[in-house]
């Protein structure tokens, strides 16, 4: 990151300067330094905000998706019951037929 000195106005590459070249002053107190780390700061704690809502979500989508599919599971019962209703209306109409003809 780079930053002005406040002393001589001088670029200041943090990554590679404890102090100003051009001058020696330290950039500690240095406002410009101070305000970039401070939004790396809250940059950081936003991602980690988001991250965390974001595995929330995953959670409650997940949760959507398994009742639904429980739920899925228990209609497959219901084609099941109609069939052996049907199957038993249709025996007891051809009893009732057969018996109507003897
Ligand atoms: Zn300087």
């Amino acid at each position: 990151m780079k930053i002005t000195c406040e002393h001589c106005g001088a670029v200041i590459d943090t990554e590679n300067d404890k102090k100003c070249t051009n001058c020696g002053a330290p950039y500690s107190s240095n406002k410009e330094y101070k305000d970039v780390r401070e939004n790396r700061k809250r940059n950081s704690d936003y991602d980690f905000r988001e991250r965390e809502a974001d595995i929330k979500t995953k959670e409650l989508s997940n949760e959507i998706i398994e009742k639904t599919l429980k739920a899925h599971n228990s209609f497959k019962i219901f084609p099941i019951i109609f069939a052996i209703i049907f199957i038993m209306a249709f025996a007891f109409i051809i009893y009732v037929a057969s018996n109507m003809f003897n």
